[in-house]
């Protein structure tokens, strides 16, 4: 497989060299340079913003099913390319290629969801007041988008940006994670040979303040959607206010995964810890803090610990590999720092807790329990291979655990108690809960969280109304 030359989308173009700035792409596995990405001047933007403004009005015009059928298309051309995409990520961000593969599934099936979701962008009619009056609601696309994805899934990410908002009818400007451009631009280039028109999908890197910054601030842009850290959601949610922009915030998250005294304990065991160590722990909805039934808790931390040490961790192209590396060396002493700092407060440090000798960005799969709330890893997102496991006793002494924190994206529980699953399904704060699974993302139900994980949803039919406005109007 070859990687790419990387250029910027910009209102049909592939654009790149012509003196811009540019960064290295590294591998994290090999810590090689896979290229380098070009990155839009302010003259670039202005430029996607003009196209995107331009493009507008002939897809927003364009029958929803005809529209639908250029999404079809793309999703099967990704399917088609799919080993040389799933490639791409493994590379950029170093994922194991079944994860990858696993991924460029879902970046498919999201295009194909909002294909026909689009045609489903109902109005309604009012009851009439009055003979011969008539109220009606329809919905329209909100205008030209912007979108920012993250590096943790360099397909599906910016595949939810653009899906949602070309199903809609809108044309996006879409910003991925300059540490994966490849894998980004290559679910660009699928769609504009599906027949994508150009100005519709515009595709730029850069600085990500200073893109976001440029962007959000022009009028043109009438939606927003960003995934990354609370922090950087809080800023983005404040420039967007001042232009009155929609936004849709998926943020951090710090999944509480409650296991009860009645469940398989094998069965869990087998699940958490592949579910754990996905994506080397980099998922905004990773199971974080598991709280474990005292009655089994000692039997739980010694199985998880000894799963996590046989994982074998290498380089994602490698298929016996479990994990990869983390995806870029900010993570390393992000990762280190956070769990030293568990081991200061007093927490049980089983397996792991340091990066493996050699090339690439490697980290042990780690294992903490009986860990203080005041460790820094009890409060803020981990986002690497560490697992936290802490004992309870009572229901509603581990409800108040799961609740504690700002966060509200995901939560797990498991337990056999029909009486039990409706509890939690009232009583924890997250915007996702999974009871006996993991598996809450598919792209008929919604992606968010609550509280400081964001708001909005993105996939599901939410999905495609955060890039629809509602207008009413009566006629007599
Ligand atoms: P970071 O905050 O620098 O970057 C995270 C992502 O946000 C990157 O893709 C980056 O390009 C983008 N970003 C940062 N500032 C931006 C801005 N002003 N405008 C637009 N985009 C911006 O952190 P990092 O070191 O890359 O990752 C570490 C942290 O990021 C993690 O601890 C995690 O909390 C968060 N993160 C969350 C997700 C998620 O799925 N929710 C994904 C990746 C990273």
């Amino acid at each position: 497989m070859i990687y790419p030359e990387l250029s910027l989308l910009i209102d049909g173009e592939w654009v790149s060299g012509g003196g811009r700035a540019t960064v290295p792409v590294i591998n994290p596995a090999t810590e090689e340079v896979l290229g380098h990405l070009p990155l839009a001047t302010k003259a670039d933007l202005d430029r996607a913003l003009a196209a995107s403004q331009r493009a507008y009005p002939a897809w927003r015009a364009m029958a929803p099913h005809l529209r639908g059928r250029i999404l079809h298309k793309a999703a099967e051309l990704i399917y088609e390319r799919r080993e040389e995409i799933a490639w791409l990520a493994t590379v950029e961000e170093g994922k194991t290629l079944p994860e990858a593969r696993m991924e460029l599934g879902m970046a498919a099936e999201i295009f194909t969801w909002y294909a026909e979701e689009g045609r489903r962008a109902y109005g309604r009619v009012l009851p009439q007041r009055q003979p011969g009056v008539r109220m009606t609601v329809v919905k329209e696309p909100v205008g030209p988008m912007a979108g920012f994805a993250p590096w943790n899934f360099p397909l599906g990410n910016p595949s939810r940006k653009i899906g949602s908002a070309l199903g809609a009818g809108c044309p996006v400007i879409v910003k991925p994670a300059e540490e994966t451009p490849a894998s980004a631009l290559a679910i660009a280039r699928a769609l504009v040979d599906a027949g994508v028109p150009a100005g519709i999908l515009n595709m730029v890197f850069g600085v990500p303040a200073e893109v976001s910054e440029h962007l959000l601030r022009s009028p043109i842009i009438r939606g927003m959607s960003f995934t990354g850290s609370t922090v950087v959601g809080k800023q983005l949610a404040k420039l967007s206010a001042e232009g009155m922009k929609r936004t849709t915030m998926e943020l951090g998250g710090h999944a509480p995964v409650l296991v009860f005294d009645d469940v398989d304990v094998e069965a869990v065991l087998d699940m958490a810890v592949a579910a754990k160590f996905r994506n080397a722990g980099q998922v905004c909805v990773s199971p974080t803090r598991f709280y474990v039934h005292e009655s089994i808790y000692e039997r739980f931390v010694e199985g998880f610990t000894a799963r996590a040490k046989a994982l074998t961790v290498g380089n994602g192209l490698d298929e016996k590999n479990r994990m990869g590396p983390l995806a870029h060396d900010r993570r390393l002493p992000a990762v280190l720092n956070i769990i030293q700092d568990a081991v200061a407060h007093g927490a049980t440090l089983h397996t792991g807790g340091h990066r493996l000798p050699g090339k690439g960005y490697f980290f042990a799969p780690t294992v903490l329990s009986k860990v203080p709330n005041t460790a820094r890893v009890m409060n803020d997102e981990p986002f690497g291979p560490i697992a936290v496991i802490n004992s309870f006793t009572d229901f509603d002494e581990v409800i108040v655990q799961a609740n504690r924190l700002p966060y509200g994206l995901a939560a797990y529980a498991f337990t056999q108690s029909a009486k039990r699953v409706n509890l939690l399904g009232e009583q924890i704060e997250a915007g996702m809960i999974g009871i006996n699974s993991f598996t809450i993302a598919v792209p008929e139900s919604p992606f968010g969280g609550v509280k400081e994980s964001g708001h909005g949803s993105e996939e599901g039919i939410e999905g495609l109304d955060a890039c629809l406005v509602t207008k009413f109007i009566t006629e007599s």
